[in-house]
């Protein structure tokens, strides 16, 4: 059985080979997404020397400090005529080559059509000018290629003249759950039914990392059933395949085998973790398209511990996303861990009094509990020789 770091290596090999597709947006459908193109300035920015402030636009001369006030110029009004003496300027406005220093609003005084310099204000040659080109020159870079779009670039993109902008699509999982004992959310579970809940941990997970799904619901231990959804959803055009359930070793576990009758390339079959052992991950060649395929354990907790420690993040990695929290905190419990695998231990991760990071790890461990499940904001992450960290100890707690 290969080890937690050998297992994420494999997947990060694969992430690395994946070619992510791209689709033109429309400039306010494109936040949150990661720009797949340079954006590139098509003019100067700003494209005329303009001025920073409501003021007097003057020529500057040595100790004058009286002006004849005798034009005005607004932002986005300009003619293009001459002006001379000086003019009542405003914010944004063109500042036109016969002027060349701006004296703010609050530093004169208007009395007939003379502006006089208060007392002590200072007036220094090229001041309160926003120079044409200052923020960016036309034909330079504004916007990387690989930027993780948020509202602040959507006006570098939109001055740049971008009403659409090139990103990368969203990667496409299909989702399928199986298990005799699955019943749609909507029955109430009688004898020994339980409904279908992995379905939507993951789907959120998928959707909570940007990305989309496309769920082929859930169905039963039946192998030719089975079969035909896993083909079904091979020649799907998902680019990722995860399934949950039936990949371990009881008799009726048998997706990891129809998987390889499918002819998917096996990369490794269970990892020295826990929880999440039995997790398969496997690689299909269908037309000129490599599709990722992650079969996850049924336990509930298992799958979502899989998604985010396999999965999370090579997303983050190929779209830029902000980076897993990692933050280490003080133990507030013993934790039992006599084995040399990587555990990852749902916890409560809170500050205490004096704003010290505390975590608690003492909220049941059985896989199956849901509702302790979603009250966990982290896993706390024990590396292999790590033997029963006791009450006090140090521990990463990766968020979730
Ligand atoms: P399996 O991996 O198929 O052996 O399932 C392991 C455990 O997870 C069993 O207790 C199953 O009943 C449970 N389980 C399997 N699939 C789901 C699911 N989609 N939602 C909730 N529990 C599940
Ligand atoms: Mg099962």
């Amino acid at each position: 059985m290969i080890s937690y770091n050998e297992a994420v290596d494999l997947i990060k090999n694969e992430f690395a080979k994946l070619q992510l597709e791209t689709e033109k947006v429309k400039l306010t459908d494109a936040v949150g997404r990661t720009l797949a193109e340079d954006i590139v300035a098509d003019v100067n920015l700003p494209p005329f020397d303009n001025s920073a402030v409501d003021g007097l636009a003057i020529k500057y001369e040595d100790g004058v400090t009286e002006w004849k006030i005798t034009g005005e110029i607004s932002a986005g009004n300009y003619s293009g005529e001459n002006q001379y003496g000086a003019a009542l300027i405003m914010t944004g406005a063109i500042v036109p080559p016969e002027f060349n220093t701006i004296i703010p609003l609050e530093d004169y005084d208007i009395v007939d059509d003379t502006a006089k310099l208060n007392p002590g204000a200072f007036v220094k040659k090229g001041m309160n000018i926003r120079r044409m080109g200052s923020d960016i020159k036309a034909g330079e870079v504004a916007i990387s290629k690989g930027t993780l779009l948020k509202a602040r670039h959507l006006a570098a993109a939109a001055s740049c003249g971008k009403a659409e902008l090139l990103v990368y699509k969203k990667i496409k999982f299909a989702l399928l759950a199986t298990g005799d004992e699955l019943i749609p959310v909507t029955e109430i579970p009688t004898n020994d039914k339980i409904r279908v809940s992995n379905l939507y941990s993951l789907a959120g997970a998928v959707i909570e990392n940007g990305q989309v799904t496309d769920s082929h619901g859930f169905i039963g231990d039946d192998k030719e059933a089975v079969k035909k959804k896993l083909e079904e959803m091979l020649e799907s055009d998902a680019d990722i395949i995860c399934t949950t359930g039936g990949v371990s070793v009881g008799k009726y576990d048998f997706v990891k085998d129809i998987f390889l009758e499918l002819g998917v390339e096996q990369i490794f079959w269970r990892a020295y973790i826990k929880p999440g052992k039995p997790a398969f991950f496997g690689k299909f060649e269908s037309v000129n398209k490599i599709k990722l395929v992650f079969a996850l354990p049924g336990n509930p907790v298992s799958s979502l511990v899989n998604f985010e420690v396999y999965l999370k993040s090579r997303i983050i990695e190929l779209y830029n996303l902000p980076p897993v929290e990692k933050i280490t905190a003080v133990l507030e419990n013993d934790i039992r861990k006599n084995d040399k695998k990587r555990h990852f231990v749902k916890a409560f991760l809170f500050k205490n009094e004096s704003g010290g990071y505390v975590v608690r790890s003492q909220i049941s461990q059985s896989s199956g509990n849901l509702v302790e499940l979603s009250q966990a904001n982290c896993l706390i992450e024990i590396e292999e020789e790590i033997i029963n960290p006791k009450k006090g100890d140090k521990v990463i707690c990766i968020k979730m």
